[in-house]
């Protein structure tokens, strides 16, 4: 069975500031003195350390109260602590090893650093460590100061709560209790999350339906660029075979135009031809005699009528200047 070995003690209450150490092996059975030595004092460095924090249970105005302030010549200790060591051979205490020791320590500031075993461990941790063990700063395995009077005076149905407790029923009932509230709890949060799953959904339709909205949207748009090219391409096609024509018929042209051009140099080479052959028979006419010439003065053009051989008369124009032009041939 679990039972308490040893208790240690560094400025709590009257217990004073140094290490102070008290063994509880088996065959202790009582601590004995005055009114206000410290009795009870050392009861509630027990629960102290279990993590008792109702400063009305440690009967002090406050947590702080706690920390010894007994001397006026001793300096106050920065903090009070508390170190149980329990027996734990038949491991009761769900920790592999003979003896189990837990401290708690108050600091001026207000905060409590536990440890098992020498190791940092939370208050709540060590709290299920011990309740396995049936440890803990309100049950009756500890009587305070006043318990006994308080126990003779309770009704059936209390002594019978009392009793489940010492025997850890009350301590399973708790449990299933808390259990139960947990289960609510739980029941609740499903419930909030499974709303908000139903929402979640409804935003991945939408998120859905917007991302196949957009793949629709860039689809037509390829679509679109796709078709503008070809539009494109084939009008490229039709204006290269257009200028393609353009160019022959071009090329065309400029061989009609060269033909025009060596017909129209044949042609001025037959006037030339002509002219010449013209003069020479006026030439020879005038030399002749047989033709009868009129010429007029001043600004007027000089007209000449030639009558041929066959009688035709031919009207001929003359520059001013003497020098024959052919404007107009007739
Ligand atoms: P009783 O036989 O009357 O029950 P007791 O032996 O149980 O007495 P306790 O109640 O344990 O005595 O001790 C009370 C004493 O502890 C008081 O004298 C009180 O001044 C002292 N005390 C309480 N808190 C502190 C503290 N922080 N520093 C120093 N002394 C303290
Ligand atoms: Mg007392």
């Amino acid at each position: 069975m679990v039972h308490l070995k040893k208790i240690e003690s560094r400025g709590f209450k009257s217990l004073g500031s140094r290490q102070m150490s008290i063994p509880v092996e088996r065959g202790f059975i009582a601590i004995t003195g005055p009114n206000g030595s410290g009795k009870s004092n050392l009861l509630d460095a027990i629960i102290f350390c279990l993590g008792e924090n109702s400063p009305k249970t440690l009967r002090v105005p406050n947590l702080g109260a706690l920390i010894y302030d007994g001397s006026v010549e001793e300096q106050k200790p920065s903090s009070a602590k508390v170190t149980l060591q329990f027996d734990n051979s038949d491991r009761r205490i769900p920790f592999d090893s003979d003896s189990v020791t837990i401290s708690r320590e108050l600091k001026q500031s207000g905060e409590s650093v536990y440890s098992l075993n020498g190791k940092h461990i939370q208050r709540n941790n060590l709290s299920e460590v011990l309740e396995v063990a049936l440890i803990t700063s309100r049950g009756l395995n500890i009587v305070l100061q006043g318990m006994i009077t308080r126990i003779s005076e309770l009704i059936p149905d209390e002594k019978r709560k009392l009793i489940e407790q010492m025997v850890g029923v009350a301590q399973f009932d708790e449990k299933k209790d808390m259990a139960m509230k947990q289960l609510d709890d739980a029941d609740r949060k499903l419930e909030i999350a499974m709303a908000k799953i139903g929402e979640i959904r409804d935003r991945v339709q939408q998120l859905e339906q917007e991302r196949n909205d957009q793949l629709r949207v860039r689809q037509l748009e390829d679509q679109v660029s796709w078709l503008r090219a070809t539009s494109l391409s084939s009008r490229l096609l039709r204006v290269r075979s257009i200028t393609a024509q353009r160019k022959s018929a071009v090329a065309d042209f400029s061989t009609k135009l060269q033909q025009l051009q060596s017909r129209q140099n044949e042609i001025r080479a037959l006037i030339e031809s002509l002219d010449i052959e013209r003069s020479q028979l006026i030439k020879s006419a005038m030399d002749a005699g047989a033709a009868k010439v009129e010429l007029g003065l001043g600004n007027s053009p000089t007209k000449l009528e030639l009558c041929s051989e066959q009688g035709r008369r031919q009207p001929i124009m003359w520059t001013k200047s003497d020098k024959y032009s052919p404007l107009t041939i007739k």
